[in-house]
């Protein structure tokens, strides 16, 4: 597909570079704002699995730009914004870049010592692995990089605080929810109009952190084992009871941004210049170091030889392998 006819099928891949975000994914976490307002007081917050860096831009605009412009703002004062993907990103104004795994209890570390001690006010996660089209499969890797993510938020997030992720809509949609309704009085699942409507995708936004009484950060996979078998859930609280029959769990389910607004699954004509033609324009950032980047390369290079290609094809197979 070239660029002009992705920029006619996809308004806000289009709209994204007129603005100058990174990618299309901005207008996510915008429309999640809009209908949530998730910025409100926050000063500090963590960008879990943030590259290219869209959803930081959003940070960096929303709350350190604006704060920097005030006449009397002391750099003490400035919110903190720290992203971490495993990709590395080009700069971003007032965020701080973490290269690492979230699922390494290292990178958890790290991102605590940014803060000093302190708590953060909001964590979002837009992380998603590389899909596979095997729809359980994709489903299962992503609800681990959610509770990766939120192995950080028991330890970096203030009471209160709230908590932003992606999911992917699929058959255990109640059982996450039922895991996060133990740490957060409101979870909200949400579908910004961004988002298409052909994509599972989807976001649970969870607000007001208030872990368990006595929770110790440690004990967290046990407790979200002990949710998942049906014994287990009857001596928790998990305010709807368990999933299946009369106790079934129903999931406050909330489609968000302007709802007049772009349809993301419509083709929209190109606006034409006043000699006819439209100029399509270059991508604001593409990552830096996608892991597809070497596969590329040897794609490029497989005409001049054999040896490329063999090269080439152990290339794309470990990428398989790894994904
Ligand atoms: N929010 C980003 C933006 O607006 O530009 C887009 C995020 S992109 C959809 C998903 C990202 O998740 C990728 O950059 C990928 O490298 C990252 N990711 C996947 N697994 C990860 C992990 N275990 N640790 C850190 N980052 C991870």
């Amino acid at each position: 597909m070239g660029k002009a006819s992705r920029d006619k099928r996809d308004i806000y891949y289009r709209k994204a570079k007129e603005e100058g975000w990174r990618a299309r994914s901005a207008f996510k976490l915008l429309q999640i704002d809009e209908e949530f307002n998730i910025f409100e007081g926050v000063k500090r917050v963590v960008d879990l699995c943030a590259a290219p860096g869209s959803w930081s831009q959003v940070l960096s605009r929303k709350l350190y730009l604006p704060a920097k412009l005030l006449p009397e703002s002391q750099d003490s004062d400035l919110p903190l914004i720290v992203a971490i993907d495993l990709q590395p990103m080009a700069p971003i104004e007032g965020v701080i870049q973490v290269q690492g795994d979230i699922t390494n209890a290292r990178t958890a570390e790290t991102v605590i010592r940014h803060f000093d001690g302190g708590k953060a006010d909001l964590v979002v996660c837009d992380g998603a692995p590389d899909v596979t089209g095997l729809h359980d499969m994709d489903e299962f890797v992503q609800s681990q990089l959610i509770l990766a993510a939120l192995t950080i938020v028991t330890h970096i997030l203030k009471v209160g605080g709230k908590f932003i992720a992606k999911i992917f809509r699929g058959k255990d949609t109640s059982l996450l929810y039922c895991q996060l309704k133990l740490f957060f009085t409101e979870v909200t699942f949400a579908k910004p109009k961004s988002s298409r409507n052909s994509s599972i995708e989807a976001f649970v936004v969870c607000e007001n952190y208030s872990p368990p009484e006595g929770f110790d950060e440690k004990d967290l996979h046990r407790l979200l084992e002990k949710i998942g078998s049906p014994s287990g859930a009857d001596d928790l609280d998990c305010s709807s009871g368990w999933l299946e029959g009369p106790n079934k769990v129903y999931i406050p389910f909330l489609a968000c941004g302007d709802l007049t607004g772009y349809d993301s699954d419509r083709s929209y004509p190109l606006p034409k210049s006043a000699d006819g033609s439209y100029q399509s324009l270059d991508p604001v950032q593409p990552p830096i170091a996608p892991p597809y980047k070497r596969a590329l390369e040897l794609k490029k290079a497989s005409s001049h030889g054999v040896r490329e290609q063999d090269e080439f094809k152990n290339s794309m197979q470990s990428s398989i392998a790894s994904a």
